[in-house]
């Protein structure tokens, strides 16, 4: 079978641990699989190179990074390849990329100004130097392997900081570049994160997006499954950091998944399901520090047996929107007017709420976009508060937490215990939504509140406990 691995920035963050994610790439071609190695930047390292592209565009070059960054590269490549020529080889890749990254720094700080275009040039870096210590520790386990840059095969929009994958390009490319190599019995590693515009423009899929490269890569080479090796075990009833107790959910399906990921659990970027649910290519999430545990599979069917809420998620970093004014009632077009500017300003909304009597709604955004969106808000609505059809347009930061489950339908009493739960706590929710699907339910709290909600809903549903399969 076809295997496509990908390796997060912990699972290949030390020497040690890519000894360790070689180890599991050999493991499983021993074994008779074939595998496509996709691997993120060593823990860190996007963010210093982030933020040393904020600093450039200052005026202040961080010139003690170049070397850092090559001699944590250059410890795991002494570690981890022994054959001379082999390390000089990924050691040279590695200092040709470093070399650029501090071109593109030093023009930044002659312009003063950082596109998104040349962001995704730089923070793309960290895993073309990454690919070429993964492929030389697993070549020197006997398999042969070799990095190959997505920028070569990953074609993307020009959305840069966010781009989307034009599919049949990639796997066109990835037909003619990577098929080759797994027919040779290679296992080659790709650069998670990265892509490329048709013109050849570096792009990023976004932050965290190297789960989402897995699953592109997965389905443009019609892998037999997906795993993603992270740091916990697999996927969990809520995130381990804020709930000690939460469980590893065995089985998922692939919309259990997309809404988790997509209501903030970091362990799937929110795009990831999309693809491999087109080719229903089983994903696997598992611990490369416990490799032992089976973790999670995310497909079709899930596990059908466990009614009701399997997981509970948060968002934090995001602001609720509130229109409000008692004569919006039956005035037509303010939410459609709203949601035009919102497009415009390029935000995404998370969540949107509106009260029967129609004198509220509000939406969810990112923290980031709210200052902007609420300006071209008042500016678009000008009319209607002049008027005083709308009364106020207000902006208040918050979190969203929302408990999750395919059989969330058709189980009855699931809002009130979340009430019931948030009510004991003294927890006050400020918006509600349910999706149509129920396959969730979503509250806006303060942020202060989410940690706590998050708690109480998870020993509500007592999600600690193994699941009991309904007869
Ligand atoms: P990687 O570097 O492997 O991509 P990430 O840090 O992006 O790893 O994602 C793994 C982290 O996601 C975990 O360490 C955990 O803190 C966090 N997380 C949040 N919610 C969940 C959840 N429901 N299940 C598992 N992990 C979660
Ligand atoms: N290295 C990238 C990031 O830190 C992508 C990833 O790790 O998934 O965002
Ligand atoms: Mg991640």
């Amino acid at each position: 079978m076809l295997i496509v691995m990908k390796f997060g920035g912990t699972s290949v963050g030390s020497a040690e641990r890519i000894a360790q994610a070689a180890a599991l790439v050999t493991a499983s071609c021993d074994k008779g699989h074939q595998v496509v190695v996709v691997t993120s930047a060593m823990s860190g390292v996007t963010n210093a190179l982030v933020d040393a592209a904020h600093a450039a565009a200052k005026g202040h070059l961080d010139t003690a990074l170049r070397g850092k960054l090559y001699e944590r590269h250059k410890a795991a490549a002494d570690a981890l390849i022994p054959d001379a020529t082999a390390r000089a080889a990924a050691l040279e890749q590695v200092d040709r990329r470093l070399d650029r990254f501090e071109k593109l720094c030093y023009g930044l700080s002659m312009v003063h100004e950082l596109t998104p275009r040349l962001l995704d040039a730089i923070s793309g870096t960290g895993e073309m130097l990454a690919a070429p210590v993964v492929a030389g520790a697993i070549a020197a386990r006997g398999r042969a392997s070799s990095a190959v840059e997505t920028t070569e095969v990953v074609v993307t929009t020009d959305q840069f900081g966010g781009a989307e994958p034009l599919m049949d390009q990639t796997r066109a490319r990835m037909s003619a570049r990577i098929r080759p190599m797994i027919e040779r019995g290679e296992s080659p590693v790709l650069t998670g994160f990265i892509g490329a515009t048709a013109d050849g423009v570096p792009t990023t899929l976004g932050r965290g997006g190297s789960d989402y490269s897995a699953s592109i890569v997965g389905a443009a080479l019609d892998a037999g499954e997906i795993w993603i090796w992270t740091d916990v075990d697999g996927v969990l009833s809520a995130n381990p950091s804020e709930v000690p107790d939460a469980r590893t959910l065995a089985e998922i399906s692939y919309s259990e998944a997309s809404e988790l990921a997509y209501y903030g659990a970091k362990v799937l970027h929110y795009k990831t399901i999309l693809p491999a649910f087109q080719k229903r290519i089983p994903v696997r999430i598992l611990n490369s520090f416990n490799p032992g545990h089976p973790g999670t599979r995310v497909s079709v069917e899930g596990d059908a047996s466990v009614p009701g809420v399997k997981a509970v998620t948060s968002i934090r970093g995001v602001s609720l929107i509130a229109i409000s004014g008692t004569g919006m009632q039956g005035i037509p077009g303010i939410v459609a007017k709203a949601f035009d500017v919102v497009a415009e300003q390029q935000s995404n909304v998370l969540m949107i709420s509106q009260a029967s009597s129609e004198n509220n709604m509000c939406f969810v955004i990112s923290a980031a976009d709210a200052p902007r969106v609420v300006r071209a808000l008042r500016t678009a609505l000008e009319f209607e508060l002049a008027r005083g059809h709308i009364e106020e347009i207000a902006s208040q930061p918050a979190a969203v937490v929302a408990a999750i489950g395919d059989r969330m339908r058709g189980t009855p009493g699931i809002a009130a215990t979340v009430f019931g739960a948030l009510g004991a706590q003294r927890i006050n929710v400020i918006a509600i939504s349910q999706g149509s699907s129920e396959r969730n339910i979503s509250l806006v709290v303060a942020e202060a509140d989410a940690a706590p909600a998050v708690r109480a809903l998870h020993q509500a549903f007592r999600l600690d406990r193994a699941a009991v399969a309904v007869q």
